[in-house]
């Protein structure tokens, strides 16, 4: 690179991380801001927000209702299997879709639908690795995709699919995500809420924040990247007012975790399909499961305001401080949900947490990833209404901002093609010799679970778990 350009990106969850990682190993000098602040000593504060309740790597198994769903989200699982380690998974093998036997007899024909979207997955996956083997991540497409006719200790099962889709564990991806920051070099600079950001007449970008001391700081960048969830539309617009978005659906959502003081044989996630008749079981290990029931979990949904793009105020109150619905709202899900897993029995609830869904659509079983935007020559946006797109993303953005190079002179077209392929390669290539002691990996994990406000029994994986020395990668066939 003939000059250090310096970039700045605004927010760490899952978007801004890896805007982050990538661009530092490009060679670019790299600042993260992020408003928020570890609670642990000797952590960043890196998935705090709606990163911290994100419990699937999908497939498109979850979503038969919309082929496009599918594909992309078959396109992000491929790209997040060769950028994560196994260690994000903690011990969990595939997540399981299940189709409602009462679902059925109300004369819905959901195991058809689950049926045909395994198809558009095996062809869409076989299209993928006949474009590049690398992308066969999965193993053989004819087998990637499998039908069982029942799950184990789960009520009211048609049928069972097994496919890529795999739960992971959110406390374990930051671990991973710190240490893949700190070996990059990154400046990160924790509570740090950014005010404006401002093009200026030489062509960089004037970043206002307000630091972890109060004080008004200000940083000039050559490139931006705006990965502030919700609140990067409204900074992307104020940058330039002529840039267009989709229509947007905002969702309000709440989750839950609860204990499982009965254990549970299951370590892989249990889809149930859909709305009233499903809701979804992820044990994160034999303690804690993350629980979704639909129809209690869906609170509000309105449409982004399409002059300010922020999101509106009762949506920061209701997320400051709760919603009056909450608590009979969590309720109906563990009650709704024990009729389905018999573990949640004796279950009590950890914690509640009501997190914004960005949409294209307002109907949740068809989900679209909006992609990356140029909202002016070295300046990106990145918001994920998918966790699943995460890596996909990544790469798109770091190609903006590596042609912007390119058209400053910073870099050569050859230079481009060598650099992308390397910025992206797995994290954790070397793991560190702390992570190897369960112990030592487990405290550490600890330490973003309180980062998170999420149960600190999330730090532990299933017990049956051993990751040989520099494993990355499963097949399908170990499931
Ligand atoms: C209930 C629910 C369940 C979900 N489950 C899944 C799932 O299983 N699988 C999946 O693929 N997806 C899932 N999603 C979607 C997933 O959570 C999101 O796609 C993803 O976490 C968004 O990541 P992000 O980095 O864009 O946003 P965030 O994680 O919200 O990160 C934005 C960051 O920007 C910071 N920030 C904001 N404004 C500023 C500012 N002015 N200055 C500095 N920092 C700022 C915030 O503090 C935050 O750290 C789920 C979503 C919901 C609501």
């Amino acid at each position: 690179m003939k000059r250090k350009e310096l970039h700045v990106v605004v927010g760490a969850g899952i978007a801004g991380c890896l805007a982050a990682i990538t661009r530092s190993r490009a060679g670019y000098e790299v600042v993260v801001l992020e408003e928020q602040r570890a609670r642990s000593e000797g952590t960043y504060p890196v998935c705090t927000r709606t990163s911290n309740i994100v419990s699937e790597n999908h497939s498109g198994a979850e979503y038969p209702f919309d082929p496009q769903s599918a594909r992309d989200c078959l396109d992000g699982r491929i790209e997040n299997e060769q950028f994560f380690p196994e260690l994000i998974y903690g011990g969990k093998t595939y997540s399981r879709i299940i189709a409602s036997q009462s679902m059925m007899d109300d004369g819905h024909d959901i195991v058809g639908q689950c049926r045909a979207n395994m198809d558009v997955i095996r062809s869409h996956y076989a299209q993928r690795c006949e474009e590049d083997p690398v992308n066969a991540v999965f193993g053989e497409p004819s087998v990637i995709c499998r039908e069982v006719p029942a799950v184990e200790g789960v009520n009211d099962v048609a049928a069972g699919f097994l496919t890529p889709q795999r739960g992971m564990n959110p406390v374990l991806v930051s671990t991973v995500l710190d240490w893949e920051l700190r070996q990059c070099g990154v400046d990160f600079r924790e509570g740090s809420s950014v005010g404006s950001v401002s093009r200026r007449a030489d062509g960089r970008y004037e970043v206002v924040y307000t630091a972890a001391d109060g004080t008004s700081e200000t940083l000039v960048a050559d490139q931006v990247s705006l990965c502030g969830a919700t609140y990067a539309f409204g900074m992307a617009k104020r940058l330039n007012p002529e840039i267009e978005f989709p229509r947007l659906f905002m969702a309000l959502r709440e989750i839950l975790y609860v204990d499982l003081p009965d254990g549970t044989d299951k370590n892989f996630t249990c889809l149930k399909l859909e709305d009233s008749y499903g809701g979804m079981l992820s044990p994160l290990n034999e303690h804690v499961a993350m629980i979704y029931h639909p129809p209690a979990a869906h609170v509000m949904n309105i449409v982004m305001d399409p002059v300010s793009c922020d999101p509106p105020a009762e949506y920061a109150r209701y997320l400051a401080e709760g919603h009056p619905e909450m608590r009979e709202r969590a309720e109906r899900t563990v009650n709704r949900l024990r009729e389905f897993y018999p573990e949640l029995r004796r279950s009590k609830i950890l914690g509640t947490y009501l997190k914004v869904a960005i949409n294209t659509v307002s109907d949740s079983r068809m989900r679209r990833n909006i992609g990356v935007f140029g909202v002016h020559p070295g300046a990106t946006m990145t918001v994920l209404p998918k966790w699943t797109m995460c890596a996909v993303n990544a790469k798109k953005e770091l190609a903006l901002a590596l042609e912007h190079s390119r058209t400053s002179g910073n870099v050569t077209p050859d230079e481009v093609r060598e650099i992308l392929a390397g910025a992206t390669r797995t994290c954790w290539e070397t793991v560190p010799d702390w992570a190897r002691k369960p112990e030592s990996l487990t405290a550490q994990a600890k330490k973003h679970a309180v980062n998170m406000s999420v149960p600190e029994e999330l730090a532990l994986r299933f017990r049956d778990v051993t990751y040989p020395p520099g494993a990355q990668h499963v097949t399908f066939g170990s499931a």
